[in-house]
């Protein structure tokens, strides 16, 4: 559905993205990973038709980017990562003056805003100033505009960026929503967590280089193979710290306080084996737990080539 070949730009002598080449499959939600300033939206911006490549060439539902400009903006709804000014607009207005830039016909527009309010959960904020929205509705509202002319591809720019951990749970429920009525989506984030219950692949950006990419399970499979483990103490770290650094599958420990972190190189029974014999009262553990890997752990362990 989206098809990246080679895509490289240029800012004069910065190189904002370089050789991205990437495929999302049709009906796939797909994560597009990392930190600010990676490359995110620039690659977003070229695949809405809004920027010129440096090098290199996309196709969205079959149309070039390059060469059928208009076709693929037919076919995508682009939530850009700022919401723009709106002065004076309500937001079946805005709705409106969306669905005539799509080319919706008139006859069916009123239904169509109808529908895609209700589906947003604005209907009763029809009437309302655009301007005078919550952050979060605001985003509910750009994600609905996407959505006036129906298209396969959403490629939306950070759309949980800012919300509250509510209106976050919210725009992910609407993923899946969304995913369920068979549209292909890309989705930017600078937090890896965010993204992980809701997408089916994801790709991992840094400093312009795609550094990994692939179906979810496969990448966490990859990162959860050098399992990282935290365990927290209740009184002095040493004797727990010290029945630690025994264990030869324990690497690279890090005791902070009375936390320990550390990547455990065992099976799931030598895991069992470790969690006995730090449960020695002496020891006074108090949380022995799978550290989710941050965006920074995966990171590390990427640029490191631990990972690929
Ligand atoms: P992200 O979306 O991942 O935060 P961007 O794609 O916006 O990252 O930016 C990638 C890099 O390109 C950043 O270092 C940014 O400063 C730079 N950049 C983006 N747009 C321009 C521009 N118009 N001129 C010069 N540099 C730019």
């Amino acid at each position: 559905m989206i098809d990246i070949k080679n895509f490289g730009k240029a800012y004069g002598d910065f190189i904002a993205v370089e050789n991205l080449s990437l495929k999302i499959e049709k009906g796939e939600l797909f994560g597009f990973i990392g930190p600010n300033g990676a490359g995110k939206s620039t690659t977003i911006r070229f695949l809405a038709t809004l920027l010129r490549a440096t090098h290199g060439t996309a196709t969205v539902n079959g149309h070039s980017v390059v060469e059928d400009p208009i076709a693929v903006r037919r076919s995508i709804g682009y939530m850009p990562d700022m919401f723009g000014v709106y002065d004076g607009m309500r937001v079946w207005e805005f709705l409106d003056f969306f669905s005539v830039a799509y080319e919706v016909p008139r006859a069916n527009r009123k239904a169509i805003i109808g529908d895609v309010l209700e589906l947003l959960d604005l209907t009763h904020k029809r009437d309302d100033y655009v301007n005078g929205l919550s952050r979060g509705m605001k985003q509910r509202l750009c994600l609905a505009k996407t959505l006036v002319h129906d298209p396969p591809v959403l490629i939306l720019d950070e759309p949980a960026s800012g919300l509250d951990p509510r209106a976050r749970l919210e725009v992910k429920a609407l993923l899946k929503e969304l995913r369920s009525m068979g549209k292909t989506i890309l989705i930017s984030s600078h937090i890896l967590t965010e993204l992980a219950d809701v997408c089916t692949s994801i790709g991992i950006i840094e400093r312009g280089k795609l550094l990994l990419h692939g179906p979810i399970d496969k990448v966490y499979r990859k990162i959860q193979s050098n399992k990282q483990l935290e365990v927290r103490f209740a009184t002095a770290p040493e004797a727990g710290v010290s029945l630690l650094r025994s264990d030869p599958l324990v690497k690279n420990l890090q005791a902070v306080g009375r936390r320990a972190v550390f990547e455990y190189h065992g099976d799931d029974a030598a895991a069992q084996r470790l969690l006995r014999s730090l449960m020695a009262p002496e020891i006074g553990l108090v949380s022995f737990a799978d550290k989710e890997p941050t965006l920074e752990d995966v990171f590390m362990m990427v640029t490191k080539g631990l990972v690929t």
